[in-house]
């Protein structure tokens, strides 16, 4: 049959762009629901991000680097040649993540280019949470936030990461703007928090979803900030679309991040799979092709050469990579 096959353009432009940068993901945790966790899939986020408490407790060093591997061969076989993973470390799950990551780098070295950066469940501000949070930046190659852990403290919560970003040289990459609705402000405060550190074009904001839900002025806004920062952003397409219904009236949009918008302004946008197979995302597989496919649909984004360069080179970019092979 002859006609334009816009999918095979992108595999194969994908291929000679050396391959899929998966920038964001949980391999520590990918592969772990089970009959004794499933009745926790309805939960709303911020429950989830404690249920998950006592599997991390009982998980030893071997059954994380299983996890890990499993995940890291699936990556592997669909082409992914860099993969970025957040890794818990926390007094829950203590340095066992640790361990296993680092032997996952050495065992994979040959096949993929694995970046690590440090999940902080518990935030960064309490004592205990603090002393983890200091020794999971000594191992990770990029600092991670989550200010909404901290919450009512986010400023807080951004200060101390960046700072630490800043202390050792790191990047930063922080979840903001998850839960798909205008109250939520974070991109706006990262992006000023960045300025405020001197930490421009060192910071990645994942998810960005809530942006969509806003009035137009607002993102346009926010964009501008955005891009003045040098912040660049992860999308997890799969991730939020199944954000859930609510009676509050806002812009009409899809539950993702609003690449149609960014791309125009000049903000760099990767992709990312984010969890796996867990109590967050009991079906979302880890395929690339599956997570490119939902934001050009919910985005209305046929850009082929921008999703091409979504899919690889600026997933290197925001994982602090220049080749793909060096940091
Ligand atoms: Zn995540």
């Amino acid at each position: 049959m002859d006609y334009l096959n816009l999918k095979s353009k992108i595999l194969d432009n994908v291929k000679k762009r050396g391959g899929w940068v998966n920038a964001h993901a949980h391999i520590d945790r990918s592969f772990t629901l089970s009959n004794d966790n499933l009745k926790y899939v309805y939960r709303p986020l911020q429950e989830k991000w404690l249920l998950n408490d006592k599997l991390k407790r009982e998980s030893t060093v071997d059954r994380i680097y299983d996890r890990m591997a499993f995940t890291t061969e699936k990556m592997i076989k669909q082409g992914v040649r860099v993969l970025g993973s957040f890794i818990d470390i926390d007094e829950v799950i203590e340095d066992k993540a640790i361990k296993a990551a680092q032997r996952l780098r050495d065992h994979y070295k040959k096949s993929i280019k694995i970046i690590f950066i440090n999940q902080v469940l518990q935030g960064v501000i309490d004592k205990k949470a603090y002393s983890w949070f200091k020794i999971g930046s000594e191992f990770v190659d990029i600092i991670g936030g989550l200010p909404g852990k901290d919450k009512g403290k986010e400023e807080k919560h951004l200060e101390i990461i960046l700072a630490a970003g800043k202390e050792m040289k790191k990047m930063v990459h922080v979840h903001v703007d998850q839960l798909n609705t205008a109250a939520e402000k974070e991109s706006e405060l990262l992006a000023k928090k960045t300025i405020e550190a001197k930490m421009c074009d060192r910071v990645v904001a994942i998810h960005g979803i809530s942006l969509a839900a806003h009035k137009k002025q607002y993102r346009k806004r926010i964009y501008r900030l955005m891009k003045k920062a040098g912040i660049t952003v992860i999308a997890c397409p799969t991730a939020w679309i199944d954000s859930r219904r609510s009676e509050i009236s806002s812009t009409t949009h899809n539950a993702v991040t609003p690449i149609d918008e960014m791309i125009p302004e000049g903000i760099t946008v990767a992709i990312g799979t984010d969890n796996i197979v867990d109590i967050y995302k009991p079906f979302t597989d880890g395929d690339m092709w599956t997570e490119l496919r939902f934001i050009l649909e919910s985005c209305h984004y046929y850009e082929i050469n921008k999703l091409v360069d979504m899919a690889t080179v600026n997933g290197l970019k925001v994982l602090g990579l220049k080749d793909g092979y060096s940091n």
